[in-house]
């Protein structure tokens, strides 16, 4: 889905760092390795498509590297150790990748001991007491059917050396980070410490993220399940509005910064009236605001369908000044102001509306990857386990213009994607909801 600024960032560097050069012949593949010299375009847009570099219309073109198991690999799979750890909030598919990676570093490349970290960067520090998991492949076997993640997971800074530490005194190899953003800048800091020790440990990232907002992650693993879980939401409140009058259901889905979940699910539902989102800012009072648009519409059929993104509307809150033990800013409940606000403009009018308010956000959180999914987050995590034991690191894997690639770290934590309302992709949303394109008086 290119909807947003991701396509716009200026790629430069894309080489992935690695700990050594590979030399040792890789047990698995049945010989189907990754050719070095194919690669994978950036940008594939036709403006791009001359790629002589000569003017600013044909920039020179930039590839990302392919992933897959290459034919010489770094670590030797003997005496290889490994880890995992997932670290921020719940996604579907979080078991699928832990499984995946298990199940190809034993299988594929014979690795004899796999560990799980408890609960995020925390299980790292000795202090806190959490014992490793040894994840065997009997351990894995039947995660997927679940939600969460069976390791566990935590916010809060820890300690980078602290970190650094304890891998150096489990002689782990690889470590494979699954986490969001706030993970990303941490593997990042990891592998700096690891680089500045001297020391042979790779750090793989894969990106997490139910609100599709991390760069190059397009989509992110869990966002289709999450999508198709808001919709059942979605269609509960479509019922509950047509089945009263005045009825008017109201949906709250994730999306602290990007409407991803709220829009796409209001393209799959189709049942929706207003999608309200944190990239399209509007007044909720005057005549051109949401609730004169809404009161447009209930006059009109008689009921209406609101699904609201978390982030949406901060403007017109005051900031809560809390932040989470991440130092992620809180967000102000917008949702129940805005429940409030269309119960008393409607009682203004001695009219009392039937309003159901739902929030699935923990439900959509937690369920088990659904089939697409599933199929995404396993080669996530064979792909992780082909680039990790090739000694590279600082990287995260990827799917880019239909290819899983390797990503530099620092690309995908540069900013965050976010819904450019301008797009066609937006402009669908709208002719969908038939809400006007701005609900600002001006
Ligand atoms: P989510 O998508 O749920 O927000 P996240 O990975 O962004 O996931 P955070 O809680 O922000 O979740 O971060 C996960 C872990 O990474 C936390 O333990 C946090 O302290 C650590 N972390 C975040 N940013 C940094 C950073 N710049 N340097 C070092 N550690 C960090
Ligand atoms: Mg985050």
């Amino acid at each position: 889905m290119r909807t947003s600024q991701d396509e716009n960032i200026d790629v430069k560097n894309t080489e992935i760092p690695i700990v050594g050069p590979a030399k040792i012949q890789n047990p698995s593949a049945c010989g189907q390795f990754v050719n070095e010299d194919d690669a994978v375009l950036v940008n594939i847009s036709r403006r791009n498509v001359d790629g002589s570099g000569k003017s600013k219309k044909h920039p020179k073109h930039v590839f990302f590297e392919p992933a897959g198991p290459r034919e010489k690999i770094y670590y030797d799979p003997s005496k290889t150790k490994c880890a995992v750890v997932t670290c921020g909030g719940l996604c579907p598919g979080l078991n699928d990748v832990i499984r995946a990676i298990v199940m190809t570093l034993h299988h594929g490349y014979h690795v004899p001991s796999v560990v799980g970290i408890q609960y995020g960067l925390a299980g790292f520090v000795p202090e806190q007491g959490y014992d490793v998991v040894d994840l065997t492949p009997d351990y894995v076997s039947r995660i997927h059917e679940f939600g969460g993640t069976v390791l566990g997971s935590s916010r809060g800074p820890q300690d980078l050396e602290v970190i650094v530490d304890a891998l150096e005194r489990m002689n782990i190899s690889i470590l494979f980070m699954i986490g969001g953003d706030g993970t990303m800048r941490a593997a990042s800091r990891v592998a700096e410490e690891i680089h500045k020790r001297g020391l042979s440990i790779s750090i793989v990232g894969l990106p997490k993220t139910i609100d599709n907002d991390i760069n190059f992650a397009s989509p992110s693993f869990g966002f289709d399940t999450s999508v198709e879980t808001a919709g059942i939401a979605i269609k509960g409140a479509h019922i509950e509005a047509t089945g009263a009058p005045w009825g008017i259901g109201l949906v709250k889905v994730m999306g602290r910064d990007a409407g991803y979940i709220a829009a796409q699910s209001a393209l799959s539902c189709q049942e929706v009236n207003f999608c309200l989102i944190p990239e399209s800012p509007f007044d909720l009072h005057g005549e051109n605001g949401f609730l004169a648009v809404l009161d447009k519409r209930m006059k009109k059929r008689g009921n209406a369908v609101i699904v609201v993104a978390e982030g949406a509307g901060q403007e017109l809150l005051e900031e809560s000044g809390k932040t989470d033990a991440s130092g992620n800013v809180k967000l102000a409940d917008f949702a129940t102001l805005l429940k409030d606000e269309i119960l008393s403009y409607f009682r203004a009018k001695d009219i009392e509306p039937t309003l159901k308010f739902i929030d699935p956000s923990y439900i959509i959180r937690s369920v088990p990857a659904n089939a697409n999914d599933r199929i995404y987050c396993s080669f996530l995590g064979i792909y992780a386990v082909h680039a990790g034991m090739t000694g590279r690191t600082g990287f995260v894997v990827s799917r880019w213009n239909g290819r899983y690639v390797h990503i530099p770290m620092d690309l995908v934590t540069k900013g965050k994607k976010r819904i450019n309302t301008q797009s066609n992709y937006w402009r669908a949303v709208l002719e969908s909801t038939g809400q006007p394109m701005s609900m600002k008086n001006r």
